[in-house]
């Protein structure tokens, strides 16, 4: 293939909200977009391919730890971009600068480093990840210090545990220095947040997204709808459930249900790599937020990296069928585009 500009033409494209095209092209310079519309305005291209699908735009995956997977088997599910949610710093921020290079095979790493947390708190408790992915802050200076040096490290956010089922938690001043550091450095702050009122302190802390839909408790209305004012919620659903029912998904679901309906804005997010989900796009974890009450559209707002227009990242799907009618239809990927370069095509290429 050229490094020059690629067409892609398909039967019927969604390029984002309220904006489904019959007859639809996407032009792409390099890595980026540079017309999304009628396949009737479409620019030339010096490359073009055909595609016998539905095209809309790549997923993005925002709670990952990419770490204990195979990142190309990521991309080819159709994820061009992953958000670490805690990793060993050493490790993730240089596969993270790896991503960015051309020839890497995995989507896009955008990483937090390690997971910031009381002495002996969660994540050292548990034994799920490497030495290293907890990172402990003993006071507010600590706090300040950390979020400046992941920040000097390439952290694109700041992940807090405020577990406490799994050991002890920073306390509430720490919280306010990190997300007050974090705040003047432009990084948003993920909490996962587990034990009764976790999310609550969340909230009242100001933070910017919960990397976990909340399970542990049946939260209140009113807190529901000031979250849906302040905060995003990582859906991460479907490690509650692995397919069964059980309270814990209940409860969740219940919560993300008048989250969604109070106008909070849900990310997917699937913690691939802790949980034991498989890699790409994970259509359990997409009706499970159907069965939270969010239609179609609402779930592919969720799901992808950017809406395609005119400057947006050429990352880019084929479907084979059209999943306003079929919702499992992303199971069946026939085309990958991410940055620009083809990671998988079935379509023909001429
Ligand atoms: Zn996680």
């Amino acid at each position: 293939m050229t490094d020059g500009t690629l067409a892609v033409y398909a039967p019927l494209a969604w390029f984002g909200s309220g904006r489904m095209v019959r007859d639809a092209a996407v032009v792409v310079s390099g890595d980026e977009v540079v017309f999304a519309g009628a396949a009737g305005a479409a620019p030339g291209a010096e490359q073009v391919i055909e595609l016998d699908g539905f095209l809309m735009p790549a997923a993005a995956d925002r709670h990952v730890h990419i770490g204990a997977v195979d990142p190309a088997v990521v991309l080819a599910g159709g994820v061009t971009a992953v958000r670490d949610m805690g990793w060993t710093p050493d490790e993730i921020f240089s596969l993270a600068d790896a991503s960015e290079m051309p020839t890497f095979n995995g989507p896009l790493i955008r990483a937090a480093g390690p997971i910031l947390t009381e002495k002996g708190g969660y994540p050292f408790a548990t034994r799920w990840a490497p030495e290293g992915t907890g990172r402990e802050v003993a006071d507010p200076e600590a706090a300040v210090a950390t979020v400046h040096q992941l920040a000097h490290k390439g952290a694109a956010h700041i992940k807090v545990a405020l577990n406490t089922e799994d050991g002890p938690t920073v306390s509430d001043a720490t919280l306010a220095a990190i997300t007050q550091t974090a705040g003047e450095l432009g990084l948003p702050v993920a909490v996962h947040a587990q034990g009764p009122g976790q999310a609550e302190r969340a909230l009242g802390a100001g933070v910017s997204e919960l990397a976990h839909t909340p399970w542990t408790d049946r939260l209140p209305d009113s807190t529901l709808e000031a979250m849906a004012k302040t905060l995003r919620i990582v859906s991460t659903l479907d490690i509650q459930s692995y397919g069964r029912d059980t309270p814990e998904i209940r409860t969740a679901l219940d919560n993300l249900r008048r989250f969604a309906q109070a106008g909070g804005r849900v990310l997917y997010g699937t913690d691939l790599g802790h949980g034991d989900i498989p890699p790409g796009i994970h259509v359990r974890e997409l009706l499970l937020m159907r069965e939270a009450g969010l239609g179609v559209e609402q779930v592919l707002e969720a799901l992808i990296r950017s809406p395609l227009e005119e400057g947006a990242p050429a990352d880019i799907l084929g479907l084979a069928e059209n999943p306003f009618e079929r919702f499992d239809a992303f199971g069946e990927l026939i085309m990958v585009l991410r940055a620009g370069r083809i990671a998988v095509a079935t379509a023909s290429d001429e």
